[in-house]
């Protein structure tokens, strides 16, 4: 059986005109959504809000559920019922008018729904549109009143014209399956780990659970998770795979695996989604007809583009998106994001699933579904998730256009004592306080200044929008942060703290999320079954229970499937990297690096927990021995900068060289120095995140809970970098390297618990001279 919305029917059938930000931005979509809940709430008793129908039927011979959510039904006292749609806009009520006919189209398929799904005949049904404009509070309703068969006659015609689409997916679905039932893991033979992860996931997948698992580079992770996920969807578990990484480059990695597989004979959709600002064809980003002549028209021509597109092709990269944007003249953003409706593997980043506004609305705005996620490095998961889960508002993000913002108008002085009230409530606290204090309880009256502020900023922003006004980028900046602030406070509980800071002239208040486990969890929740992986998820029990893990689901160690014998691993135990040692410690680690790549020739890199400490070990290091050549990571590259160091680490380098970096940059994890590309990680310090209040915060936070509060703020993240950076050094069967770990703390039992598996062969010395006796 076919599962269709009935949002997914009217987009398709009933879209013309333009994209037009100004009517469906986030801000409009937010005070919307509180405008939707009041009007329900005050459209009388007879009135049930949000009321799921479905409807069993055919098409060509297909089984389909049709299912959608109407936004209200009255039920009348004299026995008519009345379906209501209900729009909200920011902009003047009369744009609402230019996408009337899809309005009503989509209240007429709720009304066809319940038609066919009530046990009572019913003869006639009214459909309803409530127009409302969020500033003013303008209220338009307009009724229409329908037969059942006017309502039948429609529907049938709808599904008819649908049908060309749906068979196009169902002849589609079959080759698929046929493919998936067939295929072959696409090596001889699985790898050392492999088939045991592939087994996990495919178990998983079948009993609708959760797996978490730390997989070690080699073993083919991608994949093991891949393979299993197309076997299961064959075997019609899973109507869509969303393959989610924190790093564009890994996206590549799994779009590698389908062409493996499409080349084994496997027939499968796939689309890898970007960003907006980096799929925009258009120079000015700005998503209105009057900017981006994509926008104008895009919905009369998307459904070409998107039909050529999905028939005639399987994977969908970014690359091809753009040259069906340019061919048929629509946006590649809305382009990419209707192809994902199609497809069977949507390959993405965790914002698509956990982020408060990016996430993908199309799939996980109602409801879940039949999905499986694959999440892709998923140690990142819980810090990504906390950042889009904290907010934050301070004096200086208002300061600046409350001395500029001038003018007598209506909208002008409402937004200028909103702020002037905010401001005054951040001074006061200026006079109260310096440094900063924390409680466990949200400050409500300062949220109640933050909504003032949004709406005044909406209300302004309205009444400037064709202007060029100098301000309008910093209110915008602004309103979404309110906009973010509110969404926030309303998710607000015990997992959460407010800190109030008060430094030199600034002011801030942030809604700090210390635990984001609930918020995972209930983003895991959309998917029939989750596989969170990573080659440094461990210790797996932090992570499952960090990552919205319970006792029910799985948890899978995996070991190195390399010879441990081709990695020299050694903790240098004799110097001190802690922060009260480190003036002393830069000339012995100077030392112990000079010792560790003088005894073989070729590229290492070394990482260090700060710049300033890399910068000092580099000057004495290049004192010491000016004859190794050396590169310096800066803190700020670009990406032309960053491929520029990479190219330096040339696997044919006869002599050596040593690039100093940072522990957690760019180059300590998601980069690939296969073979002699790279033979040695020097690794100084165990990685500890700086001391800082939010780090502190979380500390408390769970030694409340489980006593662990050092080992979950500090410890346990600082070794993920250190096995990220490690993890550079084997990358094939082929390669051999050194991993040497420099700090004392290494050689404690906490430290040792803590070292993979396959670093059995761990030497520990306390003079930098002995590296050279295992090295
Ligand atoms: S092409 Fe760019 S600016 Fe134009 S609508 Fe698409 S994302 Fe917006």
């Amino acid at each position: 059986m076919i599962k269709l919305s009935v949002h997914k029917i009217i987009d398709l059938l009933h879209n013309s005109g333009d994209i037009d930000n100004r009517v469906n931005d986030s801000s409009a979509m937010y005070l919307g959504a509180a405008a939707h809940r009041e009007i329900q709430k005050n459209s009388g008793k007879e009135y049930k809000k949000e009321v799921s129908l479905k409807f069993e039927t055919e098409i060509a011979g297909i089984p389909i559920l049709i299912q959608g959510r109407a936004d209200g039904i009255s039920y009348e006292a004299d026995g008519g019922i009345i379906i209501d749609e209900i729009k909200t806009t920011g902009l003047p009520i009369s744009h609402l008018y230019t996408q009337q006919e899809k309005h009503l189209a989509q209240a007429k398929c709720y009304a066809c729904l319940f038609l066919k799904s009530s046990d009572e005949p019913v003869s006639h049904i009214a459909v309803q549109l409530t127009y409302f404009q969020l500033e003013s509070r303008e209220l338009k309703r307009h009724k229409w009143e329908y037969s059942a068969d006017e309502l039948e006659i429609f529907f049938a015609n709808l599904l008819e014209e649908y049908s060309k689409w749906l068979l196009l997916e169902i002849e589609f679905k079959k080759i698929r399956d046929i493919s998936a039932n067939k295929l072959e893991f696409p090596f001889k033979t699985y790898r050392k780990g492999q088939r045991e992860l592939a087994v996990a996931v495919y178990k998983t997948i079948m009993a609708e659970k959760k797996l978490y698992s730390c997989a070690p580079t080699g073993i083919g992770k991608t994949l093991s998770a891949l393979f299993p996920a197309i076997k299961a969807m064959g075997k019609g578990r899973g109507e869509k795979i969303f393959y989610l990484t924190a790093k564009t480059v890994t996206r590549v990695v799994a779009e590698d695996a389908i062409r493996l597989m499409s080349a084994q004979g496997l027939r499968f959709k796939s689309v890898t989604l970007r960003a907006k600002e980096k799929i925009c064809i258009n120079n000015d980003f700005i998503c209105n007809p009057d900017h981006c002549s994509y926008a104008k028209g895009h919905f009369n021509r998307v459904n070409d583009a998107l039909y050529n597109l999905i028939d005639n092709n399987d994977l969908i990269t970014p690359p091809l998106i753009e040259k069906y944007a340019n061919k048929y003249h629509v946006c590649p953003h809305e382009l990419v994001l209707d192809a994902s409706l199609w497809c069977d593997l949507v390959i993405g980043d965790y914002n698509h699933v956990f982020h408060p506004d990016a996430f993908l609305r199309r799939f996980f705005y109602d409801d879940s579904g039949d999905y499986v996620f694959l999440i892709d490095e998923a140690h990142n998961l819980a810090d990504r998730v906390r950042d889009m889960y904290t907010a934050e508002i301070s004096k200086q993000s208002l300061s600046r256009i409350r001395r500029h913002l001038r003018g007598k108008d209506a909208p002008t002085k409402a937004l200028r004592k909103a702020l002037k009230q905010t401001d005054t409530y951040f001074a006061d606290i200026r006079k109260e306080m310096v440094g900063h204090k924390t409680e466990s309880e949200e400050d409500v009256a300062f949220a109640e200044l933050i909504m003032a502020v949004s709406r005044a900023a909406e209300e302004w922003m309205q009444f400037n929008k064709n202007t060029a006004h100098e301000l309008f980028d910093d209110i915008l900046d602004l309103y979404f942060k309110t906009i973010k602030f509110l969404m926030v406070s309303e998710l607000y509980d015990s997992h959460y703290i407010t800190i109030t800071e008060a430094e030199a002239a600034n002011v801030s208040i942030t809604l700090f999320c210390l635990d984001p486990s609930q918020i995972i969890a209930k983003g895991l929740a959309k998917a029939r079954a989750s596989i969170l992986f990573s080659a440094t998820l461990s210790p797996l029990a932090y992570y499952k229970e960090t990552l919205g893990g319970g006792d029910e689901d799985g948890a899978l160690y995996l070991n190195s499937p390399f010879d441990p014998n081709r990695l020299a691993t050694i903790s240098h135990c004799g110097i001190s990297t802690k922060y009260i040692d480190r003036e002393a410690s830069y000339a012995p680690i100077a030392e112990a690096l000079h010792v560790a790549v003088s005894r073989m020739k070729g590229n290492y890199l070394a990482f260090f927990p700060s710049y300033d400490y890399m910068r000092r070990v580099h000057e004495l290091f290049c004192d010491m021995e000016p004859q190794i050549e050396t590169m310096l990571q800066q803190s700020q590259m670009s990406e032309a900068e960053r491929e520029g160091f990479l190219a330096r680490f040339d696997a044919d380098n006869p002599e050596t060289l040593l690039g100093f970096t940072v522990l957690g940059g760019i180059f300590s994890e998601g980069i690939d120095l296969k073979g002699n590309r790279l033979i040695g990680s020097l690794i100084i310090s165990v990685g500890i995140p700086m001391i800082s209040l939010r780090r502190d915060l979380i500390r408390d936070y769970f030694n409340e809970r489980n006593g662990r509060g050092y080992d979950y703020a500090y410890v346990y993240p600082g070794m993920n970098k250190v096995l990220q950076a490690a993890g550079r050094v084997i990358r094939t069967e082929d390669d051999f390297g050194i991993v040497l770990l420099i700090d004392s703390r290494y050689g404690t039992p906490k430290y040792k618990e803590l070292f993979p598996a396959h670093w059995l062969n761990m030497k520990y010395i306390r003079k930098s001279g002995e590296i050279g006796d295992w090295w």
